[in-house]
C-alpha cells in the first residue's frame, strides 16, 4: 500500500514537474531576447535567475532586463511559483489569468506594456503579500472582489493603471495591508468607511483623473498607522480631520481639493509631521502656522481670512464659521466667505449701515444640511434668521430664545425636530414644512441642544401659532418683505419694459440715498428693505418726471457708473431661485447664465461670472458696464444691471425666449425647432448687422464687439435676433480671455490679423459677420471637426468654392427650400460673406454695407415693413447720426463716454451715410 501511495505522489511530481517544464519552454519561446538570460538546457531549475524547490519553480526575476514578448497563458500552471519579478521590461500583450497561482506573493509586473488584465486574473491568488502592476497601459478595469482573499496583501501598488471604479470596501478588512498606492488611475467615489479599521500606513490615491475621488476625508481621523497620505488633485470635501492620534504621520498631501472648513490646531501641532500641502482648497479662518522646520505648501488659494500666518481672523468671521460648521462647512459657504470682514458683501450676511454689526443671516435655498449651531447666539446684533427651504436636521438651538434684536426666525420647510424654543412674543416665527418639529428626536439622529418633549408644530410653547400666518399685525417682517419682494419685482419689471417703451424719451435708472428711516429703522431686518432704488424717467431735459420706488439692493451701491443700475446679489438670488440648476439657461467663457423670473411672470438673464474672470477692480469693472448699460438698441440685448459684491459680478440681462441662433441653425433637432428658413435667416442677418453697425457708429474710434458669434446673437419669440455680450471680452484679463485662449475655442470667427497681432479694427466685427453669414447659407459651423479637412475651416471652404459661380448650389443648406428668387438672394448674401471675410481688413467693407445689401433683400418678403418704429427715440430709418444726436440730447452728458474712447467721449459719432459714401461712392 505504502509503495503504491509513493508511486503516485512520484508520478505527480513528475507530471507537476514535466508540466512546469513546459510552462517555462512556453515563456522562454514567448519572451526574448533570452539568449543573454543563461536559459540554457532543458531543466529549468538549471536556469539562471530560476529558483526551484524539489524540483519545482517558486521564483523567476528578471527585472530590468530589456525584455520584450507576451507572457503565455501556460504560466498559471507553475502552481509552486511564489516569486515573479518582471518589472521594467517591455512585455507586451494581454497577461494571461494567473488564476490558482496559490503559492504566489511576490508580483512585480509594472513598468511594461501589458495591454490588458483578465477578469479572473486574481482568482485564487490566496497568498498574495506583494503585488504592483504600476505604469502599464491596461485597457480600463475594476479592482476585483477576488482580491478580497488575499489576506495576506501587505502592498497593493497599481498606480497608472487605468483602474476605474470605487475603492474597494474589502481592502478595509485586509488587516496586514499597509500600504496602497493607486495614484493616476480613474478611480471615483470616497474613502472606504472600512478604512478605520485598517492598518494602512502609506495611502497614494492622488491624480485621479476623470471625475475624481470625492467625498469626507474624516475617515483619516481613525487611521492611526498612517504614514503618508497622498490625496492631492481629488475632489474630496469636507473638512480636515483631527489626526491628533496619527502619530506617525509624517506627510500629507491634500492640496488641490474641495476641502472647506479650518485647518485644525491638532495637525499644525502634530510632533511627526514633516511635510504638508493645502493649497487650492476652500480652507477658512486663519492661515495655518506650521513648527519650523516643516516643509509646507499651504500656498494661497484658500478662503483664509488673511494670509499671516497665525495672526487671528475677526470675531464676526469666527462666529460664521462656527455657524459654516454646523452646516458641515458647504463650498457655497466657503466661496462666499473669503476676507476678514463679514460686513463687505458677504453672501447669506447682511450688516448695518456702518458695516459693523451684522443683521441679517439669509440661508434661504442653499441647499445646507447639518444642524443650527448654538453659536448664532453670539450674533446680539441679528435681527433676522433666515433658514428656510433648506435640509436641516436638530433642534432650533434654546439660546436663540434669547436674542436680544432678534425679531423674525424662519426654519421652514427643513426636517427640524424637538421643542421650538420660548421666543418672545414680538418674534415673529415660521417654522412650516418641519414635520418633526415639537416631536422627540429619534433615535440616532444629531441635535444641537437639550431634549426635548410635547408640544405640536403647529404650536409655540407659548401657544402662538407658528405657521406663517403668525405674522400678525404686531410683526411687520411678512409684510415689509412682501413689499420688498414686490418693490423688486416692480423695478425689474420697469426694467424688462424699458426697452419697448414707445414713449420718445429716454428712461434710466439712478440711484438714490438710502433713506435714513429706512436705513437705521429699528423694524426692518433685510438689506432688501434697506434700500430703495428710483426708477426716474427723464425728459428731455434731463429731469425727474415721475418717480417709482423701487425695491431692492445693498448698501455698496455706488455712484461710480454715474447714474447706472446696481442689483443686489439678495435680489438675484431671490428672482433666480438662489441660482438653483433648474435655472441655467447655459455656461459660456466668463460663467454661468441663470435664467430669472420675477413674481409676475417677467424673465431675465444673469450671468454670473465665475470668479477672477472679471480682471478688472471693482471701480474699473463699474465704470465698463456703467458704460454698457447705457448702450441701448433694438438689435442689441440689452444690459440691464449688474451686480458687484464681494468676489460676485453678475450681468442682468434681458431674457431671449428663443436662445442663441446656434441652437436653431445647428442644433434645431435636438432643441425640437424647425429649421431656419431662408427668410428667417436673412432677416436675422440683417438685424445682426444693425447691432453691430450701431455699436460701430457710436462713438468716433468705434466700439467694437469682439466675440461675434452665434451664441452671441439671441432671438425673441418673434425670430428677431439681438446680439448680446458686447464689450465683455475687453473687460477680462488678459490671461483668462486672451487671443489665445480664444484661439482654441473660437477659432472660426477670429480675423486672421486678428489672431496673429491681436489688432482689434471694427474689420475684426466685419469678418466675424461674415462668418455667420457662411453659417446661415450652409448651416455649418465655423469650424467643424467632423468634416474632411479640406472643409473643416468654413471660410477656406467655403471662399474656395463660390470662387466658381457655377457652384455655390453646393454651399447652400439642403434644409432650405429653393426656388428662384431664394437662390438669387442666397447668391447676393454668399458674396457679402465673401467679401466681408476678406483677407486683408481694408478689403472687408463696413457693417453699414451689409445693413444697405441685406435690407432690400429682407423688404423684397416683407414689402410693408411695420417694425420701423420708434423705440428710445431710435429711429431706425432715420440716419444714424441724427439718431446719436437725439440719443445724446436725451441721454445728458455722459452717456458716449464709451470704453474705447473716453476722451473723444464730446465728439460726434462718425455718421454712418460718409463711412458708407467715401467707400462705395453712392
Ligand atoms: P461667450 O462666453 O463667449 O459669450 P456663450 O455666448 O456661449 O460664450 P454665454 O454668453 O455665457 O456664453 O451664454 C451661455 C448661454 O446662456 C447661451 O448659449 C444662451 O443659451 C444662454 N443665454 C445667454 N444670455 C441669454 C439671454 N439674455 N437670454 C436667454 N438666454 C441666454
Ligand atoms: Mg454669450
Amino acid at each position: 500500500m505504502g509503495w503504491l501511495l509513493l508511486s503516485v505522489l512520484t508520478l505527480s511530481l513528475s507530471i507537476a514537474m514535466a508540466s512546469d517544464s513546459t510552462a517555462m519552454l512556453d515563456l522562454a519561446k514567448a519572451i526574448n531576447p533570452v539568449a543573454n538570460l543563461g536559459w540554457t538546457g532543458s531543466d529549468p531549475c538549471n536556469w539562471k535567475n530560476v529558483d526551484c524547490t524539489n524540483g519545482r519553480v517558486t521564483a523567476i526575476r528578471l527585472p530590468g532586463q530589456n525584455l520584450k514578448g507576451t507572457l503565455p497563458s501556460s504560466i498559471n500552471s507553475l502552481s509552486m511559483l511564489s516569486i515573479l519579478t518582471l518589472q521594467g521590461n517591455s512585455l507586451s500583450g494581454p497577461l494571461p489569468s494567473f488564476s490558482g497561482m496559490s503559492s504566489l506573493q511576490t508580483l512585480y509586473l509594472d513598468g511594461n506594456q501589458f495591454s490588458s488584465i483578465p477578469g479572473d486574473f486574481f482568482r485564487g491568488l490566496t497568498s498574495l503579500q506583494n503585488v504592483s502592476l504600476d505604469d502599464n497601459p491596461f485597457e480600463q478595469w475594476l479592482l476585483p472582489s477576488d482580491l478580497a482573499s488575499a489576506d495576506g496583501l501587505v502592498l497593493f501598488s497599481a498606480s497608472n493603471a487605468s483602474i476605474g471604479g470605487s475603492i474597494p470596501e474589502y481592502f478595509g478588512g485586509l488587516q496586514s495591508l499597509e500600504s496602497i498606492r493607486l495614484s493616476y488611475n480613474n478611480l471615483t467615489g470616497g474613502l472606504p468607511a472600512s478604512f478605520d479599521k485598517s492598518s494602512l500606513k502609506n495611502l497614494w490615491l492622488n491624480n485621479q483623473r476623470g471625475p475624481m475621488l470625492s467625498g469626507s476625508i474624516m475617515v483619516l481621523g481613525n487611521m492611526t498607522f498612517l504614514t503618508q497620505v497622498w490625496l492631492q488633485t481629488n475632489g474630496f470635501s469636507g473638512s480636515i480631520p483631527d489626526l491628533s492620534g496619527c502619530k506617525s504621520l509624517f506627510d500629507l498631501q491634500l492640496r488641490d481639493n474641495a476641502l472647506t472648513g479650518l485647518v485644525p490646531s491638532s495637525l499644525m501641532e502634530l510632533q511627526s509631521l514633516m511635510n504638508v500641502s493645502l493649497r487650492n482648497n476652500k480652507l477658512q479662518g486663519p492661515y495655518p502656522q506650521f513648527k519650523d522646520g516643516i516643509k509646507v505648501d499651504n500656498g494661497k488659494l484658500n478662503d483664509f481670512c488673511r494670509y499671516d500666518p497665525g495672526v487671528p481672523c475677526d470675531d464676526r468671521v469666527m462666529v460664521l464659521l462656527e455657524i459654516a460648521a454646523g452646516f458641515g462647512y458647504p463650498a457655497a459657504v466657503a466661496d462666499a466667505w473669503s476676507d476678514n470682514d463679514p460686513c463687505s458683501n458677504w453672501l447669506y450676511v447682511t450688516c448695518d449701515p456702518q458695516k459693523k454689526n451684522i443683521t441679517v443671516l439669509n440661508f434661504a435655498n442653499a441647499k445646507l444640511s447639518g444642524t443650527i449651531s448654538p453659536s448664532i447666539g453670539k450674533l446680539s446684533s441679528l435681527r433676522s434668521l433666515i433658514l428656510s427651504n433648506n435640509n436641516l436636521t436638530g433642534k432650533i438651538p434654546d439660546v436663540l430664545a434669547s436674542m436680544p434684536n432678534l425679531q423674525s426666525v424662519d426654519v421652514e420647510n427643513n426636517d427640524l425636530f424637538g421643542e421650538v424654543p420660548n421666543f418672545r412674543k414680538e418674534v415673529t416665527l415660521k417654522t412650516d414644512g418641519n414635520p418633526l418639529l415639537g416631536t422627540t428626536p429619534a433615535p440616532g439622529r444629531g441635535g444641537s441642544g437639550s431634549g426635548s418633549s410635547g408640544g405640536s408644530n403647529s404650536t409655540t410653547p407659548s401657544g402662538m401659532p407658528t405657521t406663517s400666518s403668525i405674522t400678525g399685525s404686531g410683526s411687520p417682517t411678512g409684510v415689509i418683505v412682501g413689499v420688498a419682494v414686490g418693490l423688486a419685482v416692480l423695478m425689474l419689471i420697469g426694467v424688462g419694459v424699458i426697452y419697448c417703451v414707445r414713449k420718445k424719451r429716454h428712461q434710466k435708472f439712478r440711484r438714490v440715498q438710502n433713506p435714513p428711516s429706512l436705513l437705521n429703522g429699528g423694524s426692518v431686518p433685510s438689506d432688501l428693505q434697506s434700500i430703495k432704488v428710483e426708477l426716474s424717467s427723464l425728459n428731455g431735459n434731463g429731469n425727474a418726471s415721475e418717480q417709482h420706488s423701487r425695491a431692492s439692493s445693498g448698501p455698496h451701491m455706488g455712484e461710480a457708473a454715474g447714474g447706472s443700475m446696481v442689483i443686489s446679489i439678495q435680489v438675484l438670488r431671490l428672482v433666480t431661485n438662489n441660482f438653483s440648476e433648474e435655472n441655467i439657461l447655459g455656461k459660456g467663457g466668463f460663467g454661468v447664465v441663470y435664467k430669472g423670473e420675477l413674481h409676475d411672470g417677467t424673465k431675465i438673464a444673469v450671468k454670473r461670472m465665475e470668479a477672477g474672470v472679471m480682471g478688472k477692480g471693482m471701480n474699473e469693472f463699474q465704470a465698463e458696464i456703467g458704460v454698457l448699460t447705457k448702450v441701448r438698441h433694438r438689435h442689441l440685448v440689452a444690459l440691464l444691471g449688474y451686480c458687484v459684491e464681494g468676489n460676485e459680478r453678475l450681468l442682468v440681462y434681458e431674457y431671449m425666449p428663443q436662445g442663441t441662433l446656434g441652437q436653431h441653425l445647428f442644433d434645431y433637432a435636438q432643441n425640437g425647432y424647425p429649421p431656419l428658413s431662408w427668410k428667417q435667416r436673412l432677416t436675422i442677418a440683417l438685424d445682426v448687422a444693425r447691432g453691430v453697425e450701431y455699436l460701430h457708429s457710436l462713438a468716433q474710434k468705434s466700439f467694437i464687439h469682439r466675440d461675434l458669434k452665434p451664441s452671441n446673437v439671441l432671438l425673441g419669440d418673434d425670430m428677431r435676433a439681438k446680439v448680446s455680450d458686447f464689450g465683455l471680452v475687453k473687460l477680462a484679463p488678459d490671461g483668462k480671455y486672451s487671443v489665445e485662449t480664444r484661439l482654441a475655442g473660437t477659432f472660426g470667427y477670429l480675423a486672421p490679423e486678428y489672431a496673429v497681432t491681436g489688432r482689434v479694427t471694427t474689420k475684426v466685427d466685419v469678418f466675424a459677420f461674415g462668418v455667420i453669414l457662411m453659417e446661415l447659407i450652409t448651416g455649418r459651423r465655423a469650424l467643424d471637426e467632423s468634416q474632411p479637412e479640406d472643409s473643416m475651416h468654413l471660410v477656406t471652404w467655403f471662399r474656395r468654392v463660390i470662387a466658381n459661380k457655377e457652384k455655390i448650389g453646393k454651399v447652400i443648406d439642403p434644409v432650405i427650400d429653393l426656388d428662384e428668387e431664394t437662390y438669387k438672394s442666397i447668391c447676393t448674401v454668399a458674396e457679402l460673406a465673401g467679401h466681408c471675410t476678406a483677407r486683408e481688413p481694408h478689403q472687408r467693407p463696413d457693417m453699414g454695407h451689409a445693413v444697405n445689401v441685406l435690407s432690400p433683400l429682407v423688404q423684397q418678403w416683407k414689402p410693408t415693413s411695420t417694425e420701423d418704429e420708434d423705440c428710445f427715440g431710435i429711429d431706425l430709418d432715420m440716419p444714424l447720426a441724427q439718431v446719436l444726436k437725439r440719443w445724446q440730447a436725451n441721454e445728458g452728458t455722459s452717456t458716449m463716454t464709451l470704453m474705447e474712447e473716453t476722451s473723444n467721449a464730446s465728439i460726434p459719432p462718425k455718421p454712418y451715410a460718409e463711412n458708407f459714401l467715401s467707400k462705395d461712392g453712392r
